[in-house]
């Protein structure tokens, strides 16, 4: 099932989207992975604005969590997942502009398999981590990564406004360990993996973060990217799409102010 937020007049709703129709569904996420939602008005798709799929409290990050990736950065792999966080204020939408910073002269994508939480996850073990979740999205970890190599740590070249676009869709019935993902610039392939390369597994990387810090429902985990990250220029239009859950397209604008 494909579970997105829209919204229609002032109203903003989770719903099941199902080819060209839309779902209104009652209550929360919670609701949607208790199973304990009710369906509401259906819609044409045209009749409401998609919105970022969830508004998480925190996004865990993953860095290099790819061996190829961690390879072209000249980096080791590290022997456990080397966490980061993103403040929720960098989510966007499907379809919504990333804002190229004045302040950087090297803004990168970085295509990731989102993991989005659908039940308060507190010291788990691998064996259970999985029923923590809700379902997958596609995401761009955007980074200026010029800040983040002038920086002594990432938190200000991952953090700008825009820099974590996340969508279109939930999509809760897929098993993350064998996903295609690839990330294209203006087109062309630039990113192209599986999440079955992937160093530390969903499960591992679920258990590991839920050590140290509760999961929310609508958390997200940003599970790392693989190879083939690069430049994006202002203009450009970048795309993330993951097998079974579909396309994120967001276009990069310099704003001025
Ligand atoms: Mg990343």
């Amino acid at each position: 099932m494909k579970i997105a937020r829209a919204r229609k007049g002032n109203e903003e709703f989770y719903c099941i989207v199902e080819s060209s129709t839309v779902i209104r569904l009652s209550g929360g996420l919670e609701q949607i992975f208790d199973n304990t939602y009710q369906t509401l008005n259906t819609y044409h798709k045209s009749e409401v604005e998609f919105l970022a799929p969830c508004m998480p409290s925190k996004i865990v990050c993953v860095g290099k969590n790819y061996s190829e990736h961690a390879k072209e950065m000249n980096e080791g792999e590290p022997a456990e997942p080397l966490l980061f966080l993103k403040p929720n204020t960098c989510i966007i939408g499907d379809g919504c502009e990333i804002e190229y910073p004045s302040i950087s002269k090297r803004v990168d994508y970085e295509g990731e398999l989102g993991v989005v939480i659908g039940a308060v996850c507190k010291k788990v073990g691998e064996a259970e981590a999985l029923d923590y979740v809700l379902g997958y999205t596609c995401l761009n970890d955007v980074t200026a990564r010029d800040i983040q190599k002038s920086d002594m740590q990432w938190t200000r070249g991952k953090s700008f406004d825009t820099f974590c676009p996340i969508g279109p869709f939930i999509e809760t019935e897929l098993k993350p360990d064998r996903l295609q993902i690839v990330t294209r610039l203006n087109g062309e392939i630039k990113q192209k993996s599986n999440t079955a390369h992937m160093t530390h597994s969903v499960k591992k990387l679920i258990s590991y973060i839920s050590q140290v810090m509760t999961l929310l429902p609508g958390d997200i985990i940003a599970t790392g990217t693989p190879e083939g990250i690069g430049a994006m220029q202002a203009g450009d239009e970048v795309e993330v799409e993951i097998e079974g859950i579909g396309i994120l397209r967001n276009r990069v604008v310099i704003i001025n102010s």
